[in-house]
């Protein structure tokens, strides 16, 4: 049995860096649900964002085929490498993950399925899912630890003040699931927010058919981004879509939208057939 996560900061020295979103888990019931709900078999290719030092890597890379772990901080790179050295099927690289193509770094992975599990920095959470889930890769599922209100958005479904622009981007590209809440107390520092693990399935094929994906998400963002307003105003002042009030009450007539609803009360569907017609 290795030394845990208190032992190990202790024994490297570690300092940890606030703005890098650094609280490691201390739980290690906590690390063995998380990895469960990944479903992880040897036939799995895993990365892990932000492995630390390593508080969950060692249970990925005993029952993964293979694991990758980015980390961006290269001052937990030694203590890292030293304590994860016997594992020979773990790779870790010292790199920002929004630089990092998965595609390439898993290039030569034969037919290994891909998925990927962190316990996210909060500073950077929706870039890193969205950066994720938008790239040609060939992710299958993502296991994430992220803060309890991004997890009630990304499951949100129309009408809810939780339902929004990353609702709808997330569940155009997968299918979101809430699986369990982890409180502060089994993380160091603990940090300010509860945490939620979020399990997302990739689509093998879109919900919704579009002729243009930039101009449908051009539309979501524009429909939230001024949620008090009707629609018909939230489309109308959109610089994005440059359409005057006029064209706007056209199109949303054309696809029997109430120009007096809200954008939260759209279904994915409505979005879709939305913007079709701007397109
Ligand atoms: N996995 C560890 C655990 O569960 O204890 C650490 C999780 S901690 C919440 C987030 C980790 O992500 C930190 O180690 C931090 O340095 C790292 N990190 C922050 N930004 C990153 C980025 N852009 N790319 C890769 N790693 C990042």
């Amino acid at each position: 049995m290795g030394l845990n996560t208190k032992e190990l900061i202790k024994k490297y020295g570690i300092k940890l860096t606030k703005s890098l979103g650094q609280n490691f888990l201390t739980d290690s019931n906590v690390v063995s649900r998380i990895v469960d709900t990944a479903e992880i078999t040897e036939d799995d290719l895993v990365i892990e964002i932000g492995p630390g030092i390593g508080s969950m890597t060692g249970e990925l890379a005993s029952r993964a085929g293979r694991v990758i772990a980015v980390e961006i901080d290269k001052h937990l790179i030694p203590a890292l490498e030293d304590n994860l050295k016997d594992f020979s099927n773990l790779e870790i690289i010292n790199e920002d993950i929004m630089k990092v193509s998965v595609k390439a770094v898993t290039e030569n992975r034969q037919n290994m399925r891909l998925k990927v599990v962190a316990n996210l920095p909060y500073y950077i959470t929706t870039p890193i899912i969205m950066k994720l889930l938008e790239e040609d890769n060939d992710i299958e599922l993502m296991v994430f630890m992220v803060q309890k209100e991004v997890a009630q958005r990304m499951v949100a479904k129309p009408g809810g003040k939780d339902y929004g622009a990353l609702s709808v981007a997330v569940q155009y590209y997968a299918q979101p699931e809430k699986v369990f809440d982890v409180p502060p107390h089994c993380f160091i520092p603990q940090p300010e927010v509860d945490s939620t693990i979020v399990k997302l399935k990739k689509n093998k094929k879109p919900p919704v058919i579009l002729k243009d994906k930039d101009m449908f998400f051009k539309v979501v963002k524009a429909a939230f981004g001024q949620r008090r307003k009707t629609l018909l105003n939230a489309l109308a002042n959109s610089e994005a879509l440059s359409r005057s009030k006029e064209e706007v009450r056209e199109i949303l007539s054309a696809v029997n939208i109430d120009e007096n609803t809200r954008g939260e009360t759209l279904s994915m569907e409505q979005f879709a057939a939305l913007a079709n017609e701007f397109s």
